[in-house]
């Protein structure tokens, strides 16, 4: 019988962060060395925002550098984690078959590599992406997660990987320790409230939740990674917030654990 799994999303930020060693990397990294070592890892990544349902079914999932204008040292980051087409089948069979095996064009992108290789930095456990279907509204994105649930006694670690606010527009490029803005405190702290109160039906709802809302999720792709792992929070599960804090003043680094 294998230990249930935390489900785990987390707020990546600057793809920098995979070269870096400062607050965030090293959080990320006692939290691989506090959990169960998981079979595998599925990953819900903001950056695989596709008119899709589809899992990566690769051997070796290729590094991707899905972005531009950073160093070169950046584009030559390689996080070699092997794939797990056993993973990728068993998804698609907990989703009812709908779900297309990718084992072409796309691999791991940097909302999965950046933190991926702080928390297991030795690259040895498989990983399967989970793409965002983006033809969906966010409750189906929530029901969908809800049936990946029995992963987490499968020794499969499920992550979400993207910001609870994110907006690039009020970023401050060149100043990480700009002042966060008021609306992007107030819209995490209340999002926090109704996260560690279980009530999640306003946090699938956020589109309806205010001006707030709206500048800190102006896109669904970095919010949506969230859902997925609180869809997988059962009824004996705690909240917690293990790392914390804003970049630039619109990007939330906050991580949220459901254990
Ligand atoms: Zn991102």
């Amino acid at each position: 019988m294998n230990e249930t799994m935390p489900a785990i999303f987390i707020g990546h930020g600057n793809p920098m962060n995979a070269l870096a060693d400062n607050g965030y990397t090293r959080a990320w990294r006692s939290i691989g060395e506090a959990i169960p070592k998981p079979q595998a890892v599925l990953c819900i990544s903001a950056h695989w925002y596709i008119p899709a349902l589809a899992v990566t079914a690769m051997e070796r999932p290729r590094t991707i550098h899905d972005f531009g204008g950073f160093p070169r040292e950046l584009f030559e980051f390689q996080y070699p984690a092997p794939g797990s087409a056993e993973l990728a089948e068993r998804v698609n069979e907990l989703l009812g078959g709908k779900v297309a095996m990718e084992a072409g064009q796309w691999g791991l992108d940097h909302g999965t590599w950046s933190v991926l290789c702080h928390v297991f930095p030795e690259a040895d456990i498989p990983i399967v992406q989970l793409s965002i279907d983006e033809t969906k509204p966010a409750a189906w994105h929530y029901d969908t997660a809800k049936s990946l649930a029995p992963l987490r006694n499968e020794g499969v670690l499920v992550i979400g990987s993207g910001n609870l606010v994110h907006n690039l527009h009020a970023y401050a490029w060149g100043d990480q320790s700009r002042e966060p803005f008021d609306w992007a405190l107030r819209f995490e702290q209340k999002a926090r409230e109704l996260m560690l109160s279980g009530d999640h039906a306003p946090l699938i709802g956020y589109e309806s939740m205010g001006k707030d809302a709206h500048l800190s999720a102006p896109t669904p792709d970095h919010y949506l990674p969230l859902l997925y792992i609180l869809a997988l929070q059962a009824d004996e599960d705690e909240v917690s917030f293990p790392v914390e804090g804003f970049d630039g003043g619109s990007i939330s680094m906050t991580t949220v654990m459901v254990r």
